[in-house]
C-alpha cells in the first residue's frame, strides 16, 4: 500500500473520494484542457475533462458508492463486468446521456445507440464505436466470447488527442489498423481477450505513444512492457484490482 497517499492525493485532485486500491489517476493536456482517468476497477474508469464527468463500464464489482453522477456514461458490450443497469442508474442524474451498442440498449433502455464504425458528438468529444472480438479464443462451443458486432470499443477525441478504450477484444485487423492513437488501454486475460503477448503485438501494429493494461485480472502485466521494450511505446502499469 506504499502508493496509497500517492492515490488519495490523485482522488482528491480529481473531485471524490475513491476506493484506496485505486491507482492513480492520469492526466493528459489537451489542446482543450486536461483529461484526467481514473481506473476504478477492472474494465471501469472514470474520465473528466472541461467540467464532464464519464464513466466506462460502471459495472460490479467496481464500487461506485458515493461516487457522483456522470455527464455520461459509455458501455462496451452485455457482460457483467462492463454492464449493470443498477450501477447505471446509481450514476445518472437528469440529462446524464448513455451511449452504447444495440445489445447493451436492450437492458439499459435510455441508451443511445452507436455502431461499429459510427462516430457521434458529445459535448466536445468525437466518440467513434470500433469493432470489439474474438480471432482465435473461442468458448469449448466453437462460439465467440464476443462475436463481431455486438460490442463497442471506443475512440474518445478531446483536444486533438485520442484516446482508445479497446473493450474485451483480441488484436483485431481494427485494432491493428488504428491511427494516431495517443492513449490505448488495452484488455488482456484469457480466455476472454488476449495474452500479454498478444496485446503487446497488436500494439506494436498501431504504436499508440502510451499504453495502458486493464481488464486483465489474473495476468502477468510485465511481460506486456518487456515485450514492448525499445518499442518508442510508454507502457504505464497501473493497479486496476488494488493488488499492490
Ligand atoms: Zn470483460
Amino acid at each position: 500500500m506504499t502508493n496509497l497517499p500517492c492515490a488519495l492525493a490523485a482522488a482528491v485532485v480529481a473531485g471524490f473520494a475513491l476506493p484506496a486500491a485505486a491507482a492513480p489517476a492520469q492526466t493528459f493536456q489537451t489542446d482543450a484542457g486536461a483529461v484526467t482517468i481514473t481506473p476504478i476497477y477492472h474494465a471501469t474508469a472514470v474520465i473528466q475533462a472541461g467540467g464532464d464527468r464519464i464513466y466506462i463500464d460502471p459495472a460490479k464489482p467496481a464500487k461506485i458508492d458515493g461516487m457522483p453522477p456522470g455527464d455520461l456514461i459509455l458501455i462496451t458490450d452485455v457482460h457483467g463486468d462492463h454492464m449493470d443497469s443498477a450501477d447505471v442508474s446509481a450514476l445518472s442524474k437528469s440529462g446524464t446521456a448513455i451511449i452504447a451498442p444495440a445489445a447493451v440498449q436492450k437492458t439499459v433502455a435510455g441508451a443511445r445507440v452507436l455502431g461499429n464504425g459510427q462516430s457521434t458528438m458529445w459535448h466536445k468529444w468525437k466518440i467513434t464505436a470500433v469493432p470489439m472480438y474474438n480471432i482465435t479464443h473461442m468458448q469449448p462451443s466453437g462460439a465467440p466470447y464476443h462475436e463481431k458486432g455486438r460490442g463497442n470499443g471506443y475512440i474518445l477525441a478531446y483536444g486533438g488527442k485520442n484516446f482508445y478504450f479497446a473493450g474485451d477484444t483480441e488484436g483485431t485487423p481494427e485494432m491493428r489498423a488504428l491511427k494516431k492513437i495517443d492513449v490505448a488501454f488495452i484488455p488482456m486475460n484469457l480466455p476472454y481477450t488476449m495474452t500479454p503477448g498478444e496485446a503487446a503485438d497488436a500494439v506494436r501494429a498501431f504504436h499508440p505513444d502510451v499504453a495502458i493494461p486493464y481488464h486483465y485480472k489474473g495476468q502477468d502485466i510485465t511481460k506486456f512492457r518487456d515485450a514492448l521494450n525499445g518499442s518508442g511505446i510508454e507502457v504505464r502499469l497501473l493497479d486496476w484490482y488494488g493488488e499492490n
